[in-house]
């Protein structure tokens, strides 16, 4: 079997960060091939391209796609009923690519331009006024995002998160502080 270090497999994968692998996102699902706890054909965004890409990388024979993980379909992006989102900004966190814009209790909207299609915001919506639809029923074209800038967007998105759970961990550590000395 020919090793192969997992930025090369990570190279290959679409980085919608969509986990229908069964990872956590592209990297990870990487690093499970790389360790042979995953198949190559669980990716659905990159279908049988992708399986392809990866089997001759892996000097293995191309899979079909494992059904378990989904199907392959057409490009897809979020839209938002502006009409009934009611402002509670939980899709906000799960978007790997920071690709909804609007703060609470505002009306959010969604950057067709970043949208990978992974479909992570459709479920925390409580008033279902998230769907997907195919990119090539919207009446404007905007360029479909590459991997290379999913990714870019992506680590931009886990440093924001990191660093606002590290400014609310000092904030905590700050409050405990000035609550002990005010006790003592
Ligand atoms: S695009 Fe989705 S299914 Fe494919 S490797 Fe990335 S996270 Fe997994
Ligand atoms: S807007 Fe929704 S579907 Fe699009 S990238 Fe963000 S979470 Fe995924
Ligand atoms: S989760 Fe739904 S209702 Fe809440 S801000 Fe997002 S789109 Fe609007």
């Amino acid at each position: 079997m020919i090793r192969v270090a997992p930025e090369a497999i990570d190279a290959l994968l679409p980085q919608t960060q969509c986990t229908r692998c069964g990872y956590a996102g592209c990297r990870p699902y990487a690093d499970a091939i790389v360790s042979g706890e995953a198949q190559i054909n669980q990716c659905p965004p990159g279908g049988a391209e992708t399986i392809g890409a990866l089997a001759k990388l892996l000097g293995r024979m191309p899979l079909a796609l494992n059904p378990v993980n989904g199907v392959e379909g057409p490009l897809t992006v979020a839209q938002i009923d502006e009409d009934r989102c009611i402002g509670c900004a939980k899709c906000l966190p799960p978007c790997p690519v920071d690709a909804i814009v609007g703060a609470r209790k505002q009306m959010h909207t969604v950057l067709v331009e970043a949208c990978t299609g992974c479909e992570l915001c459709v479920a925390p919506c409580p008033v279902d006024c998230i769907v997907m639809v195919p990119r090539s029923s919207l009446t404007s074209t905007f360029a479909v995002p590459g991997s290379h800038v999913n990714r870019e967007r992506f680590d931009a998105h886990n440093q924001r998160a990191a660093s606002r759970a590290r400014a609310q961990s000092d904030l905590l550590s700050a409050h405990k502080k000035a609550a002990l000395a005010a006790a003592t």
